[in-house]
């Protein structure tokens, strides 16, 4: 239909960079540099569900992209260029311009050119975002690749994102203050490719954080064969959670969802060049806890005990932001 090429060739047909061939012809082509592989990863955000519909859609342009590169990010991979596809129910030029700036400044920030998609109409928004990276294959970060005495990391700080979803969704009481604070975080999540990057070949497995710490470190874990044990008092807080109360905390920082940090393994021996991989990055990198043998994930508590199983588990079903 016309109307569907008049919206791509106003919103998502910017130029690529001169080697690529972009939006217009049957495939996009993009060139991989020799001796490495390519790295895939596709994400689909469904209104309701994924986003809330009143979203800014500079904010939803930016974090369709943001949750992808964070898949790129979390295995060490550098962005080559991505794929939009698009159902949309009206076509609002406006809200189009909008998310295409948003999609687009993250784009470039990361050398990531949009370089194709597809473009429909749909009775829901819906929004899926294919990213392709490039890999050396020796120094990729597999969730397979942990192994029993290795140091746990994480980057930057947990709980934001999911301190603000709560609080917009009104599980929690009204606290425009403390929403502020968080909502940035949800809103416009920073994935963390120069990290993955300065990881890759140092670290052993890696993660993004899209479902809350302990389910993803359970990914990691379960695709090891290994258990561990993780310092709760290790975990670094947003500032946002600041006084809330224990349970939101905790709920917050081991099971909040959309946190797009990275949590990773490495053999203690590379401290020194973790630390440094994080400073390259200006990246903040702690460490939280040990890779073991054992299975299952026991969660230490500054008491000494361990944290009793949570009910309902970190079930990704239980919550309806996640999957
Ligand atoms: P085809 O029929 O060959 O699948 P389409 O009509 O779906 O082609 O798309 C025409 C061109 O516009 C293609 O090059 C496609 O990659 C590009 N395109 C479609 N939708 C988008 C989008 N949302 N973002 C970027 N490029 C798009
Ligand atoms: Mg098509």
């Amino acid at each position: 239909m016309t109307a569907e090429f008049d919206l791509i060739a106003r919103h998502f047909s910017r130029p690529v960079p001169a080697g690529m061939l972009g939006a217009g012809d049957d495939c996009a082509l993009m060139p991989v540099p020799p001796g490495r592989q390519l790295a895939a990863s596709t994400d689909m955000l469904l209104c309701g569900r994924h986003f809330f519909p009143d979203v800014d859609p500079a904010a939803l342009g930016h974090k369709a992209l943001a949750v992808n590169l964070s898949d790129l990010a979390a295995m060490g991979a550098q962005p080559l260029g991505c794929l939009l596809g698009l159902a949309l129910p009206r076509a609002d030029d406006a809200w189009l311009a909008a998310f295409a700036d948003g999609f687009y400044a993250l784009a470039e920030r990361h050398g990531c050119p949009l370089a194709g998609g597809d473009t429909t109409r749909g009775k829901e928004l819906a929004i899926s975002v294919t990213v392709f990276g490039a890999i050396d294959p020796d120094r990729a970060l597999p969730r397979s690749a942990a192994q029993a005495g290795d140091d746990i990391w994480v980057s930057g700080e947990l709980g934001a994102a999911d301190l603000a979803l709560r609080l917009m969704q009104g599980s929690l009481p009204a606290d425009p203050a403390r929403l502020a604070l968080a909502r940035v975080a949800l809103e416009w999540p920073a994935p963390q490719l120069a990290l993955g990057r300065e990881l890759a070949g140092i670290a052993h497995a890696a993660i993004d954080i899209s479902d809350g710490l302990m389910q993803d470190l359970g990914h990691i874990l379960a695709a090891s064969g290994c258990g561990a044990e993780l310092r709760y008092a290790s975990v670094p807080a947003h500032e946002s959670l600041q006084g809330v109360p224990e349970p939101v905390r905790r709920q917050a920082l081991l099971a909040g969802g959309d946190a797009y940090q990275l949590c990773f393994t490495a053999a203690p021996a590379r401290r020194a060049r973790i630390e440094q991989a994080g400073a390259r990055a200006g990246a903040r990198v702690t460490l939280i806890g040990t890779v073991q043998a054992e299975p299952g994930l026991r969660v230490r508590l500054p008491d000494g005990g361990l944290l009793p199983p949570m009910p309902g588990g970190f079930d990704h079903f239980r919550d309806a932001h996640g999957a």
